[in-house]
């Protein structure tokens, strides 16, 4: 008896040490991010880089039908934002981007500023170097990345389940070899297109609706029978007939 009343307190203690431990390891790790690190709790009425970075994390999230500008002034609507992103991940919900709203920004990103489930090699699988589209090589990868956090924001609605990329960004060279239309957003970097599985394509098209897209292509549409298709056009096009679209 004594000697499991030993091994049982020790246990605890060696218990008690590694959570320490653990939560040490945490708190050290907590601003230890590759891409970019937040050093102010951010609301509504501020403005900066800082928001801006904020902003193209939680583009995802702007309700049905809504897109959220990236302007670097923290706005009513980028509120909202926030707030819909703390609901989808269980944080206190105020809208006001603190401590715990970076760190699960921080759990989500890839030291290159991706969100973790998709990459730039996914987004382009045309060149290495996002050069020969319809605008300059920085700024079709920075739109890509943009499409990525609203990907990513799409992902974990349809229950974290993967979502497959069969084509982004397209050099006018890569544009035309798979026949794309002529001013195809794929050459601006901005656009996906998303193959079945697990989810349809009508699924994939219907959420795509509250995740910012602007523009979203899906059965029904000429030449979008086998894929969804997403992009950030400067005004609405929906057409997927077949999806109720
Ligand atoms: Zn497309």
């Amino acid at each position: 008896m004594p000697h499991r009343i030993v091994r049982s307190v020790l246990a605890l203690v060696l218990l008690a040490a590694g959570l320490l431990a653990g939560s040490l390891v945490t708190a050290g790790s907590a601003h230890a991010d590759g891409c970019y690190t937040w050093n102010r709790t951010l609301s509504q009425g501020a403005s900066g880089a800082d928001v801006t970075e904020l902003q193209i994390r939680v583009a995802g999230y702007p309700g049905y039908g809504g897109v959220l500008g990236i302007d670097g002034d923290f706005g009513p609507a980028t509120k909202a934002a926030v707030t819909r992103f703390q609901q989808a991940y269980g944080l206190p919900a105020d809208g006001i981007a603190g401590p715990a709203t970076f760190e699960r920004i921080y759990a989500l990103q890839d030291n290159d500023c991706t969100p973790v489930h998709f990459s730039f090699a996914e987004l382009n699988t045309c060149n290495t170097t996002w050069a020969g589209g319809a605008v300059s090589a920085g700024t079709a990868k920075s739109n890509a990345l943009r499409t990525m956090w609203k990907l990513e924001a799409m992902r974990h609605a349809l229950g974290d389940q993967p979502l497959r990329v069969t084509s982004g960004f397209r050099s006018t060279a890569c544009n035309n070899a798979v026949g794309g239309a002529a001013g195809s957003r794929h050459l601006y970097g901005d656009a996906a297109d998303l193959g079945a599985g697990p989810h349809t394509l009508c699924k994939l098209a219907q959420q795509a609706r509250s995740h910012g897209f602007n523009g979203i292509l899906g059965p029904g549409y000429p030449a979008h029978n086998d894929h969804a298709h997403v992009d950030h056009r400067p005004s609405r096009f929906w057409s997927a007939s077949s999806c109720g679209i």
